[in-house]
């Protein structure tokens, strides 16, 4: 078990700072990156994730690249348009309803990003649950000048996303309502969305997270938790083993970490991340590696909600 600390390149959820466990196993490397306010309880999900990773076993993938989309944060027009040009990705994911910023600045973002893109490349907003029922209809028709794929989490609760998909013509996905396996079920059933972002850590690993796709209906897009190349990996997994595949995915994100953990990351190339599965580098490993941090606390703790033999007592340690 290594625990690393990796600097972010621009804060994200609060953090400039991602933290995590690498875990290996007779089947190689599994990640364990939890954020710091999860629970137990919740943690054991993600350990459940690095434990299949270690020692369980994949999906059969169906593809082997994975089209991803680059990611402009709320910066201004000029940084959105030539981010977007140097990605080489053909889909873009803007946010927008920043906190401080006003909507002709979104407005300008979108504008940009679509002019860099040209007339065949996807955009798509995300709104972190930022808007109002109103404010979200509105703002929506707008923004769609500009074309929109879809519009992700335009509001916080799964009552308000059904509300705003019956207002707009553009599909509503839901990344925030997705926390654990049933919620899935739960945003299809209140008709909430059209689309549903999963990511691998918090529904438990790639078979888990297949069939939590597969259940609730509805098509996905495979999102990163902001992971290193290990946790990457397993997104990759995921996304290469899904019958359909509509979308790009979220999974090129190793661009908001300064540093990674192997020598051969899994970064895009002309808009397409490979699916493989990239071993730490130990020169790599070490230039980021801390000490305890409090993780072996934290995997514990995460052991005693899982039914399975612990991670930490099948290392011997
Ligand atoms: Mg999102």
């Amino acid at each position: 078990m290594r625990v690393y600390s990796i600097p972010m390149r621009t804060r994200f959820r609060g953090i400039t700072q991602r933290e995590g466990v690498l875990i290996q196993g007779p089947a190689g490397w599994g990640e364990f990156s939890p954020f710091a306010e999860y629970g137990p309880a919740e943690c054991a999900r993600w350990l459940a994730a690095a434990r299949e990773a270690a020692y369980g076993e994949w999906p059969r993938p169906r593809r082997d690249r994975i089209p991803v989309n680059v990611t402009v944060p709320a910066v201004d027009p000029e940084r959105a348009h030539a981010m977007t040009a140097a990605s080489g990705c053909r889909t873009a994911k803007v946010k927008v309803a920043e906190r401080g910023q006003d909507e002709s600045q979104d407005m300008a973002r979108v504008e940009a990003v679509r002019d860099a893109l040209g007339p065949k490349g996807k955009v798509r907003v995300d709104v972190n649950g930022g808007w109002d029922v109103d404010t979200a209809a509105r703002m929506i028709r707008a923004l769609d000048r500009f074309d929109l794929e879809y519009v992700e989490q335009p509001c916080a609760t799964l009552e308000e996303l059904a509300r705003v998909r019956l207002r707009v013509d553009v599909p509503v996905a839901a990344d925030e309502s997705i926390r654990r396996a049933e919620d899935p079920m739960k945003v299809s059933a209140a008709g909430a969305a059209d689309v549903a972002v999963i990511k691998v850590q918090p529904l438990g690993g790639v078979g888990p997270a297949l069939r939590v796709a597969e259940a609730c209906g509805l098509p996905v897009v495979v999102s990163s938790a902001v992971e290193t190349s290990i946790g990457l990996a397993a997104g990759l997994a995921l996304a290469a083993a899904l019958p359909d595949l509509p979308f790009a995915c979220g999974l090129a994100t190793l661009s908001l970490l300064e540093n990674d953990v192997v020598d051969d990351p899994l970064r895009p190339v002309d808009g397409e991340i490979e699916v493989r599965r990239p071993v730490p580098a130990e020169d790599a490993l070490r230039r980021v590696e801390i000490g305890d941090g409090g993780w072996r606390r934290r995997v514990a703790a995460a052991q005693e909600f899982m039914d399975a033999p612990p991670v930490i007592g099948a290392l011997g340690r």
